[in-house]
C-alpha cells in the first residue's frame, strides 16, 4: 500500500522508519524494511509500524546504503508476518517491495517451481523476486527490465541486491511512484510526503518507466531498455 527506497552514504534507518510513517495515512496491515549496511537482512511484522520499530529499537542508528520499506493492504494471502513484505530470492541476496497486484502470479509461480524455486509467502509479490533472481546476471537494471516484461498486472516496485550497494530499481505500471534526489539520498516513495524532508524537487515516474536510483542521480527507462526523458517538478508545499 506504500512504498519507500533509499539510497546513499551515512544513512540511518530511523530515517528509513520515520520516511515510512509519513505514508501511514494510506492504510496498512503490516510493515517490513530491507536494507544493505554491515549485513544484509529483511525485518518486517503484522501490525501497526510502532510494532516493527519497536522490534528494531537496537537497530535504529544503525547505518545503512540502500533500503527499501512497505506497509502492506494485503490482496493476495493473509496480513501476517511471513506475507509481509520485503520478499526474498531463494538466496537471500535479492529484496522486493510492491504495492498492487500481479495478475499472472500463479503461472510464473508454477513455471519458477518447476526451475527448483522454493517459496516462503502466499502472496502475489514473491514471484517478482524470484523472476529477479532468475534473470540476474550481475546487472540489477536489465534483470528487473527482463523481469516485469513478464508482470501483467499493477505494480509498484523497489528492488535491491546484496551486492549491488549503490542503486535501487523501481518501476511502475498502474501504482504512483515518485522519485528526488536529497543532498548524498536518492529517495523514491508512493506520494511525494516522505521527500520532502530531503528535497522539493522531484519526478513522478509515468507507467512503463523503470527508474535506476543512486545518491546522486538517476535515469529512467521504458521497458525496452530505452532512455526517457523526465520532467523535475517544484513542489512548494512543506513537509
Ligand atoms: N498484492 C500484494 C500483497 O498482497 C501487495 C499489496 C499492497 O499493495 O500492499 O502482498
Amino acid at each position: 500500500c506504500g512504498i519507500v527506497g533509499m539510497v546513499g552514504e551515512n544513512l540511518k534507518l530511523e530515517d528509513l522508519v520515520t520516511s515510512l510513517q509519513k505514508l501511514e495515512y494510506r492504510g496498512y496491515d503490516s510493515a517490513g524494511i530491507a536494507y544493505l549496511g554491515d549485513s544484509f537482512g529483511v525485518y518486517k511484522k503484522k501490525g501497526r509500524i510502532d510494532v516493527l520499530k519497536n522490534g528494531l529499537k537496537q537497530k535504529l542508528n544503525d547505518r545503512f546504503f540502500v533500503g527499501i520499506a512497505h506497509t502492506r493492504w494485503a490482496t493476495h494471502g493473509e496480513p501476517n508476518d511471513m506475507n509481509a513484505h520485503p520478499h526474498m530470492d531463494c538466496k537471500e541476496e535479492i529484496a522486493v517491495v510492491h504495492n498492487g497486484i500481479i495478475e499472472n502470479y500463479r503461472e510464473i509461480r508454477e513455471f519458477l517451481e518447476q526451475r527448483g524455486h522454493v517459496f516462503s509467502s502466499e502472496t502475489d509479490t514473491e514471484v517478482i523476486a524470484h523472476l529477479v533472481e532468475e534473470e540476474f546476471e550481475g546487472d540489477l537494471l536489465d534483470a528487473v527490465l527482463k523481469a516485469v516484461k513478464k508482470l501483467k498486472g499493477a505494480y509498484a516496485i523497489a528492488v535491491v541486491h546484496k551486492n549491488v550497494p549503490d542503486t535501487i530499481v523501481a518501476a511502475r505500471k498502474g501504482s504512483p511512484l515518485v522519485a528526488g534526489i536529497g543532498s548524498g539520498v536518492g529517495i523514491l516513495a508512493s506520494d511525494v510526503t516522505p521527500l520532502l524532508r530531503f528535497t522539493k524537487d522531484v519526478v513522478f515516474l509515468e507507467d512503463g518507466d523503470v527508474m535506476v536510483l543512486r545518491k546522486d542521480g538517476f535515469e529512467v527507462y521504458n521497458t525496452d531498455g530505452v532512455k526517457q526523458q523526465r520532467r523535475v517538478y517544484h513542489v512548494d508545499w512543506d513537509e
